[in-house]
């Protein structure tokens, strides 16, 4: 054993550094390709690059870090693979912001490659900062092999699945309504839109028949703005009110246009609203869907940027004047004109107050409009070769398991529900979209945005996919297509694309060998463990594009977890002020500490209501250990033997037998997914077993020549298992203490996890310790709380055992209990009588009496008398003031209500000391003589 003093105090940070180097040095979390050992492998999920720690973070690595400590720990082979998302607008955004505050130019003005460039600086300058501060959580991450979503093998991944998917004709471009962002301005996906429920107003317009003015269909809508590009009236065709009218037609408000009334049993219910809709399939999605039913002209209002469009109001022929003053105004203020104009023209006839839903950007909160314009999607429901279906069958025939098995409902609600993905986004920085189109041929369909740089490509134009030529003429001067694709696109492929796929189109001979490696190892990688916010975003399509591509899932377990909130349960939000830091918990606690936390909280479906006070209360179990090192390292013996440990005291059996159980419910817990049970399992035998009763007992071991050698190797190792149980979780503290006990090179990381042993499983010294000893101990210490007896004052006991047997236990296991327990004198014996004045305990193996005197009992009359005096006078405030009608009717409710609170402690407090008193005046009461 290494002879070397342990400081006094523990200092998290000195200890953090050391072991993060040594742990790099060592590379303790390098997978290796070539191992015939089982693989665990984990890929985690890639935090965005303009990402910092947040608890949300925190929380999910610890996870991952467990895990992949833990198997490591078990003679796994791990790989948790490292890395970063390009994360696209928010990046734009970030260095757009940048621009601006150095008030040069633009990204219009710098152009796109040099943009771009900009972008790319920005990421190696002050990119990536997320990953140096999962390090110093101690994350066991391989860090040579971390990826990032733009790298060259995931862009090469990127192009070859858009064009088998292409091929496939699962993705295809068209002309179509999508939600628009006009601030990011581009196109986002269903899911990247929030909705919010606010209070609107519903508008009822008159639209008269063409035919006979003098009669009309009054229409209701929220958004009267949009009327301008209405292209016919829908009402139900067995509505006996309306269905005369189809085939009429209606002279359109505002507008020279005339267009038909028709009969819509879909869009229409005639149970609600006037029994008449206007239908807008350049601006609303059902209504486009009708369109397409009724072969309707789609008229599109507005541009990319929101705005009313003065080419598109000429074509809705909307009346000149009115015209002007909408052009290039937003919907908003293009709504309080035309509201204005039908007040005017006496066409409006009322407005009412009407709940709506409202769809706003997911990146800056702004209102999203459905904007007509041509896209790249991803088909998913193909009759013949459906991604949705093939990832619901998976998760159906638990090929992938969801943990908690709860999130099955939501995942297949989501997932039959599911629309094709819209995955082009108008922006520059991400992958841009595979796909070229021939200049030559389709000149006119490739059309310059007036006054920008940017180009749109018409729906008509041919797209060009994995060729280098124009297939038409021959000719190789292609355009490629401008948009870029959605994030989430690249993340998709994540658990492949990582590994090195495709394997085909590594550059060298040696690269293609190790992909195929990797991927014949970790694929399908072990276990995911991803936050639900991203379930859809992020894990359903990595399960859609892992069966396509791979044949099989991407994971076999998803493990979901909750929410970090504040200790009051609210969101943390910057508009709060309630976000807390976890790099300020790690200076303040240590990172053992905070880790430990929200293991320790991490239970399944259930937010972490994370407080101060519990990292607080882990800190302190990290200061127990290293105390409890410190005093072990005190009471080493001078010579040493260096037997194998073949304990023969109860004490050193029973804490053997206990270790046992204790690794067996953790590596439980572990495999199931509950952090939170390992980790109480582990706290629980540490502080309470270990340290409150194994310690205690073993002083009275090491101090007999006999069992000394024993008991202080039983100590060692007992600790030492602790250390290698605790690692996952505490992986910096652990490291640190091991090295006082174990003279071995290796890194703590790489020993082995503790397993069951059946030769350790002791049950007589289990039943000797626990309801011999301890059983004892605690009733004594019990009788002297009562009684109020300091515990340094020894005392006589008399135990009456309950049979010869019971008299020889107490015999054997006798030390350790008049030293706990402080006993000067024990009388044993199975025909014992109650000494007159006595305090009895009784447990399973007897009946013990301690003896009292009568001035003890006086005393400690008096003393709870007066106790009881002061409580009564406390009451007797609480009950005035509770009376008072003033204050409990002007009074904070919040002071009330503690006052109420503090009334019946009081309350409980003066009944508590009475029965006290009773009990002790009971000693003077003579018992009955029995005739
Ligand atoms: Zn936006
Ligand atoms: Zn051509």
């Amino acid at each position: 054993m290494p002879d070397k003093e342990l400081e006094k105090v523990y200092d998290p940070k000195k200890v953090e550094e050391k072991w993060t180097k040594r742990w790099e040095k060592d590379a303790i979390s390098h997978a290796d390709s070539q191992s015939e050992k089982p693989s665990f492998s984990i890929v985690i999920p890639p935090p965005n690059v303009t990402g910092s720690l947040h608890l949300g973070h925190a929380l999910n690595s610890t996870l991952q870090d467990i895990l992949s400590r833990w198997h490591r720990m078990r003679g796994d082979n791990v790989l948790w693979l490292p890395g970063m998302d390009h994360a696209g607008i928010a990046t734009q955004n970030v260095v757009e912001r940048q621009l601006a505050a150095e008030g040069g130019k633009d990204r219009h003005a710098l152009g796109r490659e040099a943009f771009i460039e900009r972008v790319w600086d920005w990421k190696e300058e002050s990119g990536g900062t997320i990953l140096n501060q999962l390090k110093r959580l101690g994350a066991s991450c391989d860090w040579e092999r971390e990826r990032f979503t733009m790298d060259e093998g995931l862009s090469r991944a990127v192009t070859t699945v858009f064009e088998q998917l292409y091929k496939e004709g699962l993705i295809y471009r068209d002309q179509r309504l999508i939600n628009l962002c006009p601030h990011c301005r581009t196109a986002l996906s269903d899911i990247e839109v929030e909705h919010e429920d606010i209070e609107g107003k519903m508008y009822y317009i008159k639209y008269p028949l063409a035919d006979d003015p003098t009669q009309f269909l009054t229409i209701a809508t929220t958004r009267p703005e949009t009327m301008l590009g209405d292209t016919a009236v829908a009402v139900h065709p067995k509505d006996p009110r309306f269905n005369h009218l189809i085939g009429k037609k209606i002279k359109l408000p505002l507008t020279t246009r005339e267009i038909p009334i028709i009969g819509d049993p879909i869009l229409v219910d005639r149970e609600k609203g006037t029994g008449a809709v206007k239908i807008t399939p350049g601006h609303d999605f059902n209504d486009e869907k009708s369109g397409k039913r009724h072969q309707l002209e789609k008229i599109s209002l507005i541009t990319w940027s929101g705005k009313m469009n003065a080419a598109a109001l000429d074509e809705a022929k909307v009346a000149s004047d009115l015209s002007k003053l909408l052009s290039s105004k937003s919907m908003t203020e293009a709504r309080k004109i035309v509201v204005k104009v039908l007040e005017d023209a006496a066409i409006l006839t009322k407005t009412e107050k009407h709940m709506m839903s409202l769809g706003k950007c997911y990146r800056c909160k702004s209102v999203v409009e459905p904007f007509d314009s041509p896209q790249w999607f991803v088909k998913v429901n193909a009759p013949d070769n459906s991604l949705a279906q093939a990832a619901m069958d998976a998760v159906r025939q638990k090929k992938i398991r969801l943990i908690p098995e709860s999130w099955e409902a939501n995942y297949f609600g989501w997932m039959e529900n599911i629309e094709d993905w819209c995955i082009s986004r108008q922006i520059w920085w991400g992958h841009q979209v595979p796909v070229f189109y021939c200049k030559t041929c389709d000149q006119q369909h490739l059309l310059k945005v007036p006054d920008s740089d940017e180009m749109i490509i018409a729906s008509e134009a041919t797209p060009i996919v994995g060729e280098k030529t124009c297939a038409r003429c021959g000719g190789s001067d292609l355009l490629q297509d401008p948009d870029v694709l959605d994030t989430w696109f690249s993340s998709a492929l994540w658990p492949f694309s990582t590994l090195g796929w495709p394997t085909d189109q590594q550059p060298d001979e040696a690269a293609k060998q190790e992909a195929k490696a990797l991927l014949k190892r970790f694929y399908p990688t072990s276990t995911l463990v991803s936050g639900f916010d991203i379930l859809f975003f992020w894990v359903a399509r990595m399960i859609m594009m892992g069966l396509h591509f791979m044949k099989d899932v991407p994971f076999k377990d998803v493990y979901i977890h909750a929410l970090v909130r504040d200790a009051n349960g609210q969101k943390m939000s910057k508009s709060k002020g309630n976000v807390i830091n976890p790099l300020d918990l790690m200076d303040q606690y240590g990172t053992d500490a905070l880790r430990f936390t929200l293991a320790a909280m991490a239970s399944p479906g259930r937010d972490i209501k994370l407080s101060e006070a519990r990292i607080e209360g882990y800190r302190n179990f990290c200061n127990k250990l290293w105390n409890v090192a410190r005093f072990i390292l005190m009471n080493r013996p001078e010579t040493e033997t260096s037997s194998t440990l073949d304990p023969q005291t109860a004490a050193n059996r029973w804490i053997q037998s206990h270790l046992n159980q204790t690794i067996v419910s953790t590596n439980r817990a572990l495999e199931n997914y509950r952090f939170d049970e390992a980790a109480q399992e582990i706290y629980q035998f540490s502080w309470h077993t270990f340290c409150d009763w194994y310690l205690e007992l073993a002083k009275v071991d090491l101090q007999n020549e006999a069992t000394r050698h024993e008991t202080y190797h039983c100590v060692v190792q007992t600790f030492e298992s602790i250390l290698r149980l605790l690692h996952p979780f505490m992986p910096f503290l652990t490291e640190e203490l091991r090295t006082y006990f174990k003279e071995d090179t290796d890194c703590l990381a790489v020993s082995k996890y503790p397993v069951f042993d059946p030769e350790k499983n002791a049950v007589d010294a289990e039943e000797a310790i626990q309801k011999v000893v301890i059983d004892t101990i605690m009733a004594v210490r019990n009788i002297r709380g009562e009684m109020n007896i300091p515990p340094s004052e020894s005392l006589p006991i008399l135990i009456k055992a309950k049979d010869q047997a019971a008299v020889g236990a107490f015999e054997k296991e006798m030390p350790y209990i008049k030293r706990l327990a402080r006993l000067s004198e024990v009388t044993l014996d199975t025909t014992l009588q109650k000494p007159e004045m006595s305090a009895t305990a009784t447990t399973a193996y007897g009946t013990i009496y301690l003896p009292l005197d009568e001035q003890r009992i006086r005393s400690e009359i008096d003393r709870i008398k007066k106790r009881l005096d002061k409580a009564q006078k406390a009451l007797s405030v609480f009950e005035k003031k509770l009376g008072n009608e003033k204050f409990v009717a002007n009074a904070p409710a919040e002071v009330v209500e503690k006052t109420k609170t503090e009334q019946q402690a009081g309350i409980q407090n003066k009944e508590r000391l009475f029965s006290e008193l009773q009990h002790l005046e009971n000693f003077f009461s003579k018992p009955k003589e029995t005739p």
